[in-house]
């Protein structure tokens, strides 16, 4: 079975958030006093993702990522990571992490069945590392990657977003990681999206300013991956990592989109700059069959937008922020 939008796109992936609450609280991400929890009733339980995953699956969705908010604050991850990993047509499971309780669960999760990891890192200074995550200790993060890679949740793709004036400076201590570890080091280009505080358009550097800056290391060439996503990827001579480039905002993966996301509250987002969102929760709670499920699920597909229409940073805006959409 293959799930196909209107435009032609095999849609396989699906993005969950289980939880919409983090354990840091990064400076351009979530503003200084939070955001207003989701109340715990309205966030889907473990059996109710499994369902969702399970009709999915049965469409054609062959690969989930697991996000949130933090999805490591919340409890018994693994066990939902082994109800997935069960469900017939999974093929692939992987995280989105801060990486501050990896250490902890690392062996437990590769154990439950999970691929791999990405680790969201953004400074390898402690003392910036601390301000730009307001009070999180790197000590924590780097001994998860090391646990995630001593326990074969490989390759581990680090998450960086430059901005300027804040870790800029650290792009091409960044890139030569690439050079002598098999690590796959992630540039994001910064959005306006929930860090109303710190955007300004002088902080914000596009993915070519960024690639300019990791050239000046060396050459790179094109790494050739069946499905990228949003992701361009390149390598230096020899090297055993890759560095990534993933833009925004400008138009070049619509067409290779292949994702929806679901949120910690049981909403389907067919596209991360769409409000568009449809609701399971009812059909979750109200003992609707399989079948309601599955209509909802075709039909989140048939209203996935061929591309975004963003071509101003000033448009995104108005979007939740990332820990509430599942980043
Ligand atoms: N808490 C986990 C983490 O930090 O990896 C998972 C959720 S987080 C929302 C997912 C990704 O969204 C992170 O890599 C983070 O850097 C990115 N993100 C959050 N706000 C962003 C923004 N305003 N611009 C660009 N990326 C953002
Ligand atoms: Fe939390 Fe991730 Fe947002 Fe940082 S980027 S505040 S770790 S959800």
């Amino acid at each position: 079975m293959e799930l196909r939008d209107n435009f032609h796109r095999v849609i396989d992936y699906m993005r969950i958030s289980i939880t919409d609450r983090c354990n840091l609280r990064c400076i351009y991400c979530m503003p200084s006093g939070g955001v207003r929890p989701i109340e715990h009733r309205e966030i889907l339980s473990y059996e109710e993702i499994a369902r969702v995953v399970k009709v999915a699956a049965a469409l054609g969705v062959r690969k989930v990522r697991i996000t949130g908010g933090e999805p490591l604050a919340r409890k018994n991850v693994s066990f939902l990571v082994s109800s997935l990993k069960g469900i017939p047509g999974i093929e692939d499971m992987s995280l989105t992490t801060n990486g501050i309780l990896l250490e902890k669960y690392a062996r437990e999760l590769s154990g439950a069945g999970l691929d791999r990891v990405n680790v969201s890192l953004d400074s390898l200074r402690p003392q910036r590392y601390r301000e730009i995550t307001r009070g999180g200790e790197i000590g924590f993060v780097m001994r998860g990657i090391e646990a995630a890679e001593d326990v074969g949740l490989t390759p581990v793709k680090m998450n960086m977003v430059p901005i300027r004036g804040m870790n800029d400076g650290e792009i091409e201590e960044f890139a030569r990681m690439t050079l002598s570890t098999p690590r796959h080091v992630r540039f994001i280009e910064f959005m306006p999206i929930g860090a109303r505080e710190l955007w300004s358009d002088d902080r914000y550097i596009s993915s070519d300013e960024t690639r300019a800056v990791v050239e000046k290391i060396g050459a790179l060439s094109p790494v050739r991956a069946r499905k990228n996503g949003p992701a361009k990827y390149f390598r230096f001579a020899g090297a055993p990592g890759v560095v990534g480039f993933i833009s925004a905002l400008t138009h070049h993966f619509c067409a290779d989109c292949n994702r929806l996301r679901l949120t910690a509250d049981g909403k389907l987002r067919p596209c991360l700059f769409s409000e568009t969102e449809i609701d399971l929760k009812p059909a979750l709670r109200n003992s609707r069959s399989d079948a309601e499920l599955e209509r909802l699920l075709r039909l989140s597909i048939d209203v996935k937008p061929e591309g975004h229409n963003i071509s101003r940073r000033a448009d995104l805006e108005s979007l939740k922020t990332m820990s509430k959409i599942g980043g």
